[in-house]
């Protein structure tokens, strides 16, 4: 449970946090704000219209004045039209411009976060999530919220009006209409809360989807077909009778609110028509009283019911405005170090790692090693031993427990992470093509890059030759709708994509899955175009990378237990020597 004060903070960050996305266009919103008062003013104005000419020109047979009022009536609406016209405009235009930057801000700030931050997250239910409050927001700022401000001002104003027409009988409209919306703000939040649930069950069951899409072959493999679809139908379900009940809730909501405006206007005829008996209020004054009433009961109903999607918005800028507030754990300093001249040296001091989801257990624990410019390193060890996390620690995918990690001789903590990541290449076991063209994918790494320069990466890499063979060459598409490149294919896009970056530093994750021996033989030799002059360090499931390596890093559990050239290591019985009769020489 929140305790008040929090509760507090985080309702004034809501109300903070939707201001600030239409602050930057105060102008337009202020301009929108008075046309908005103007047109719902204008609205204001026929009963009291009408009850002159009920009173004057009706009463006395004064049709020149009928005609005026007539006349006038006329033109305040066609003012009116222009004014709601603008009104909706320039809202939706605030609505739509407020979505665009927050889409465009969560976006940003999320693809920033560490790695860490999605492992715990289900990517396919967060993008459904976002989505889904980008949605919510839209039709909230977009339109339900000039609407809220439109009733809004003829509420206000409405009754005030009522007031100088008939204090009485406002006194009396007064006492049903106050608890009236009392009650339906109180079953607004419930129905918010249900709203909120309902969100989650949805999400959930999306990102189920989602996981099992992209694991398909993994799900057809294993006959899991009905399984899967009978998990998801259940969850589907639960969506369906979870967004019922809402339904239920919502159609009271409804009906009731409605109710209690007609209900108000039942008590006005009946009381009014008791004082135009008694000479109280003239026929005119009833006349004008009732289309008030019905001013106010209609606007009334409606912020009762823009009351729900108002809280749904508040809903949804909270989860939004969650990811925004959450500082990545991973970035520059403020006070950066100069960047080393030479940052091809690597040290690991004393590393130690845990992940933060699981604290308890070491993954690494106390790695050194010092790596030499132009170095390439052979990381093997058994499944488990931390090889890919001692990797992924110089780029900065996750910091050190304890110990340092330096590149060029500067702990890496202290460098510009733009930087320090511009001088790091990695090629993935299983690389990564985006949609796009063949040309896209190896310029990821430098967009800008000419023509020429890719044609160049991709022959150091040994993939032109096939990539030309396509018959839309660099333009070919790559990714779900484009063609499919076989595993060799891909790695050799993602070494050209390596190449044309041009990094210092490198980091090989060599493909477990064997390839046809063309294939492994043209990435090998690209892989040592690619290594010369570069320090690298890589992850080797190959007897012919571990043979070329200068030097060879065995880890278990964590550990550097044995290092040294391959012939070295052979000719003793240690970890390495049982590794390549039983794993390396398959
Ligand atoms: P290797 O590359 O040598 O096979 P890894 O570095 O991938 O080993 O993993 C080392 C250990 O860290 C393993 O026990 C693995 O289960 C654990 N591990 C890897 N990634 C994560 C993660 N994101 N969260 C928690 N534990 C992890």
């Amino acid at each position: 449970m929140d305790t008040p004060p929090e509760k507090k903070r985080r309702g004034f960050r809501r109300i903070t946090s939707v201001v600030s996305l239409v602050s930057p266009y105060a102008g337009r919103f202020v301009a929108a704000t008075i046309f908005l008062v103007f047109g719902s003013g204008i609205g204001l104005v026929y009963p009291k219209a009408v009850q002159w000419a009920v009173d004057r020109g009706l009463a006395d047979g004064n049709l020149a004045l009928l005609d005026q009022v007539a006349f006038a009536l006329i033109g305040a609406f066609l003012l009116q039209a222009v004014f709601t016209w603008l009104r909706h405009y320039h809202m939706s235009w605030l609505g739509e411009r407020a979505v665009t930057d927050l889409r465009r801000r969560v976006i940003g700030h999320l693809v920033r976060l560490p790695p860490e931050w999605f492992h715990e997250r289900r990517t396919g239910e967060l993008v459904g999530r976002i989505a889904g409050d980008v949605t919510i927001l839209e039709g909230v700022v977009g339109t339900e919220l000039s609407m809220a401000l439109r009733n809004l001002v003829q509420l206000v104003g409405g009754v005030v009006l009522l007031a100088i027409t008939d204090p009485w009988l406002t006194l009396a409209m007064l006492g049903v209409v106050p608890p009236l919306s009392i009650g339906m703000m109180l079953f607004g939040k419930r129905i918010r809360a249900m709203s909120k649930g309902l969100q989650d069950a949805a999400a959930d069951a999306s990102g189920r989807v989602q996981e099992v899409l992209g694991a398909i072959t993994t799900v057809q493999a294993f006959r899991r077909e009905d399984a899967e679809s009978a998990r998801y139908g259940e969850a589907v379900e639960h969506v369906f009778s979870r967004a019922l009940r809402l339904a239920r809730w919502r159609a009271t909501f409804f009906a009731t609110s409605s109710l209690g405006g007609f209900l108000a206007i039942g008590i006005v005829i009946w009381l009014g028509g008791r004082r135009v008996a008694a000479g109280e209020l003239s026929g005119g004054g009833l006349t004008a009283f009732l289309l008030y009433t019905t001013i106010v009961a209609v606007a009334l109903a409606s912020l009762t019911s823009l009351w729900g999607s108002l809280q749904r918005a508040a809903g949804a800028t909270e989860r939004l405005q969650e990811i925004l507030d959450t500082v990545p754990s991973i970035a520059s300093p403020d006070d950066t170090a100069p960047f080393p001249a030479e940052p091809r040296r690597i040290a690991f001091e004393g590393a130690r790692f845990a992940y933060p989801s699981r604290p308890d257990v070491e993954v690494l624990a106390g790695i050194d090693l010092q790596v030499e410019p132009g170095e390439t390193i052979a990381l093997v060890g058994p499944s488990g031993a931390g090889k890919t996390t001692l990797t992924a620690l110089v780029p900065r995918f996750y910091d050190v427990t304890a110990g340092r990690v330096r590149v060029g001789g500067v702990d890496v903590r202290e460098l510009d992470l733009e930087q320090l990541r511009a001088c790091i290449a990695m090629v993935p076991q299983d690389p990564v093509l985006f949609s796009g063209s063949v040309a896209e994918n190896i310029a990821y790494g430098r967009p800008g890059a000419t023509q020429a320069q890719i044609e160049d990466a991709a022959r150091k890499a040994n993939a032109h030759a096939f990539v030309s063979a396509f018959p839309e060459g660099y333009g070919t598409l790559c990714g779900e709708r484009g063609v499919q490149l076989s595993g060799g294919q891909r790695q050799r896009i993602a070494i050209a994509r390596a190449i044309l970056a041009d990094p210092q530093i490198l980091i090989l994750d060599e493909a477990t899955s064997s390839l046809d021996a063309e294939s492994e033989a043209l990435v090998q030799e690209a892989l040592g175009t690619l290594m010369k002059g570069r320090t690298t360090l890589v992850i080797a499931h190959r007897l012919s990378t571990v043979r070329e390596a200068d030097r060879i890093v065995v880890l278990q559990d964590g550990r550097v237990v044995e290092v040294g050239k391959h012939t070295e290591l052979l000719s003793h019985d240690g970890v390495y020597k049982r590794l390549v009769e039983h794993q390396l020489a398959a």
